[in-house]
């Protein structure tokens, strides 16, 4: 299939896996043999582009790709003119301030005049400035969180996701200064047969993130509950109820979102439900 739409996906990485199972999720079939670097889909007109995630933004700004999937903090630090399209949910992490167990720490104003060591020197420099600090900027390309024993900074500025990284080097978290997760990104110009295939993109990767964070439940319930039940889960219209045969009782479908799901399921058990059967769902289309 001739491809109309180029998006760069990360090469190698933590976002790389994640970005292709979304694709593959949204039904875009595609093989990437021999580490090829420009791989066309066989059923979507998309090209991917295996790039590097830090190269990402500029060449989504500058058009040699039309889409991306990026880091927000990259984008952030880049500064590239893109249109930010979607928050993808996944690669969630946060740029923040450590510095070493031992130091005693009162607030932001203790880096006065000290030496920060980091990847992200745009977003920090932001950051102190909006906080009145003066402090020192030491750019780093990696291992940021050994700087301090290094002698190289006082503290530092660095991606966390679960914080072990940093406290098995002897680090502690001390300030959140950017959050940060992955982004669909697109270049400000489009053609207008390219904004409509990344409709068609964009409206299979609703149906995927939703189904992600939503769940399928069945359950039997008293008739006198089903005012109740029905408000507990709206589903995306409204729940399907069925009538039992046995006389006072139905049964209702629905979906629940599953940050709420535990607490929907203490309620239904005070209304009376029974038989609760809950299923993932593989795709939730509007
Ligand atoms: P990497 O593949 O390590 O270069 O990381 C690529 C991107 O993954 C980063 O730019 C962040 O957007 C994201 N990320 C998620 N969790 C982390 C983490 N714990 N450390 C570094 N990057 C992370």
């Amino acid at each position: 299939m001739k491809p109309n739409l180029k998006l760069a996906v990360q090469c190698k990485g933590r976002l790389s896996e994640a970005s292709l199972a979304l694709l593959r999720d949204c039904g875009i079939v595609f093989s990437r043999s021999n580490g090829k670097l420009k791989v066309d889909c066989d059923n979507f007109p998309l090209q991917l582009l295996f790039l590097r995630d830090d190269d990402i933004p500029a060449m989504v700004a500058a058009g040699v790709a039309d889409l991306g999937i990026v880091g927000r903090n990259l984008l952030a630090e880049s500064r590239a003119p893109v249109h930010m399209v979607r928050d993808l949910g996944f690669a969630r992490c946060r740029l923040c301030l450590a510095v070493e167990k031992t130091q005693p720490w009162q607030g932001i104003g203790d880096l006065q005049g000290k030496w920060i060591a980091t990847s992200h020197p745009v977003i920090l420099r932001d950051f102190l400035k909006r906080h009145g600090v003066r402090a020192r900027i030491r750019r780093i390309a990696g291992s940021v969180e050994i700087a301090p024993a290094m002698g190289f900074a006082d503290a530092v500025c660095d991606l966390v996701s679960s914080g072990s990284t940093l406290l098995s080097n002897g680090m502690r978290e001390v300030e959140t200064v950017f959050a940060s997760s992955a982004q669909l990104v697109a270049n400000l110009k489009l053609a207008s047969d390219q904004s409509v295939l990344l409709e068609r993109l964009l409206l299979r990767i609703r149906a995927v993130l939703r189904s992600r964070t939503h769940k399928y439940i069945l359950l039997n319930a008293p008739e006198t509950s089903l005012a109740s039940i029905c408000r507990l889960l709206p589903g995306m219209k409204s729940p399907t109820v069925s009538r039992l045969n046995e006389p006072g009782w139905v049964s209702v479908q629905s979906v629940v979102n599953e940050e709420a799901f535990w607490e929907v399921v203490d309620r239904l058990h005070e209304l009376g439900a029974e038989g609760i059967l809950v299923l993932g769902l593989e795709k939730m289309v509007f």
